[in-house]
């Protein structure tokens, strides 16, 4: 590891939104153990679900802490305490929480301007704009931090920067995407999605997003090269600035507690959960989960359930919302299958049971996250996306990676249709398939896992990409102060 100046302290802003939180509390941790000083900034709720997890690594000598700051929701018509956004009863809500987090951008200096060791760079989530500037007053570099990975990026980019989606006419139609190496078709409703800029609030904040990213010293991206070498360059070349792929970021917890604990107190006892796996053949068992935000119908949820009855495949099954009618149809439901299904309510140890040598297959709603947790994993996996960009990262999982089977097996299973039992219990029969064809996927999605644990170990190619952004940092810092010294003389 090169050395580092001592007072190197690296500032993050993490979005409120389990998928942006938890690989950015990661990427804490690993600058940390790189040396830097990290402070996280975010608030009092979201800042409680971390809390466990930052004392575990500050108890293990890493200079880390949470900074909070007051999000004003009562000022925006939002409930107080409803600091995340999978606390919002509706997605019509993200707008207002956009205004309240705009209105940290004040207080968030006056917090920098307080730390010591002063801040030498910031990483900030790219929907907190505003910390362009505040990075720019400090005369520091800021490095933005997107979510999805670089396919997937590039695939936005294209669909943000061209006349693409004016030139498809049918919201259901399939095209084919231009200007990417691999052929992926996709309907305008699954490519535009990601961009709903309904409201001209949420235009404008598009608007600022981009000339903040436009203005970033560099991206930082949860991926590894070896996953997507093309896509990395060519989103390096489509943005003109450098992409630090540090991931899998998720592969950096080893021990029990960081792996189980991520993000949210489980629905289910970890160690109860590990032993019912433990009883189970190797790489037998589906696990089922979409992830911290989406919700399906209970008519879709109940022909899931009955497509995992059909299948007759050991499953553990994370159901994120609840009603009563949920609970009435789960009881019998339960009984029925408990001999080989394991329901977990509410929140599920994710990566713990992925990494659980009976897990056979991962039925996922391909939040980004999810998907290189299933890789890292080495899993196959059933892709069920729900919105935003899940439907480019269902076609990077089938076409590019080819590890995996659409859940929506019929071309009538269009995104709303109701997908029905038979073909839910196809898909996943296919994905757990000992014939030639499956065999083939599983030694794919084996082979990304082994090379994912690759590059995040020393001197692979994370490592390495971490070192060299940190060094990066210390560059631009250099060329900041000389140019600073240069204005005064
Ligand atoms: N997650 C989890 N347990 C759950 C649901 C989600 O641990 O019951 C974690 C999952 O491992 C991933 C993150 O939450 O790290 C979800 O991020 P992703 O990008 O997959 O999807 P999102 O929730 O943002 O749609």
């Amino acid at each position: 590891m090169a050395s580092l100046p001592k007072d190197l302290h690296i500032v993050l802003f993490p979005l409120m939104q389990q998928g942006h939180m938890i690989p950015m509390i990661d990427i804490a941790r690993i600058l940390a153990r790189h040396n830097a000083t990290v402070t996280i900034v975010t608030t009092r709720v979201n800042a409680d679900r971390f809390r466990a997890a930052i004392a575990r690594a500050i108890e293990a000598k890493l200079k880390i802490q949470l900074v909070e700051l007051y999000l004003p929701l009562s000022e925006v018509g939002l409930p107080e305490g409803c600091e995340n956004f999978d606390m919002l009863p509706s997605f019509d809500l993200f707008v207002k929480m956009y205004t309240a987090m705009g209105m940290l951008e004040k207080p968030a200096e006056r917090v920098l301007r307080g730390l010591i060791p002063p801040p030498s760079c910031i990483i900030s989530d790219n929907q907190f704009p505003w910390t362009n500037d505040v990075a720019r007053k400090l005369g520091i570099p800021r490095f933005v931090f997107h979510g999805p990975g670089c396919f997937t990026y590039l695939c936005l980019h294209i669909v943000m920067n061209t006349n693409i989606l004016n030139e498809v006419e049918s919201d259901s139609d399939y095209f084919v995407l231009p200007g990417i190496s691999d052929r992926i078709e996709l309907t305008k409703a699954q490519a535009g999605g990601w961009a709903k800029t309904d409201t001209k609030e949420m235009e404008d904040f598009f608007v600022q997003m981009k000339a903040a990213e436009e203005a970033a010293n560099g991206i930082v991206v949860n991926s590894f090269h070896e996953l997507e070498p093309n896509y990395v360059e060519e989103l390096a070349k489509a943005k003109g600035k450098k992409v630090w792929c540090i991931g899998p970021v998720s592969l950096h917890n080893r021990s029990f507690l960081d792996i189980a604990e991520r993000g949210n107190k489980a629905g289910v006892d970890e160690h109860a959960c590990l032993m019912w796996l433990d009883m189970k053949e190797s790489r037998s068992v589906i696990f089922i989960c979409l992830g911290s935000m989406s919700s399906i119908s209970n008519e879709q949820l109940f022909e899931l359930g009955l497509g995992l009855e059909l299948s007759n495949i050991p499953f553990i099954w994370c159901i994120r919302h609840k009603t009563e009618e949920t609970e009435e149809w789960l009881s019998g439901y339960e009984e029925r299958v408990k001999d080989r299904g394991l329901i977990v309510r509410g929140w599920a140890p994710q990566v713990l049971i992925l990494s659980h040598k009976a897990v056979g297959g991962f039925l996922t709603h391909c939040g980004w996250n999810s998907t290189l947790e299933g890789v890292s994993a080495g899993l196959p996996m059933v892709t069920f996306p729900q919105y935003a960009d899940q439907f480019i990262n269902e076609r990077f999982i089938i076409d590019v990676l080819k590890v995996g089977v659409s859940i929506r097996m019929e071309k009538a299973d269009k995104y709303g249709v109701l997908v029905k039992k038979e073909n839910i219990m196809r898909a996943l029969e296919s994905i757990m398939d000992k014939h030639e064809e499956g065999e083939l996927r599983r030694k794919r999605a084996r082979e990304l896992g082994e090379m994912a644990k690759r590059a995040m170990e020393e001197g692979g190619s994370s490592y390495l990409n971490i070192s060299s952004m940190i060094q990066d940092i210390v560059g631009q810092l250099a060329t900041n102060n000389t140019k600073s010294i240069q204005d005064i003389v």
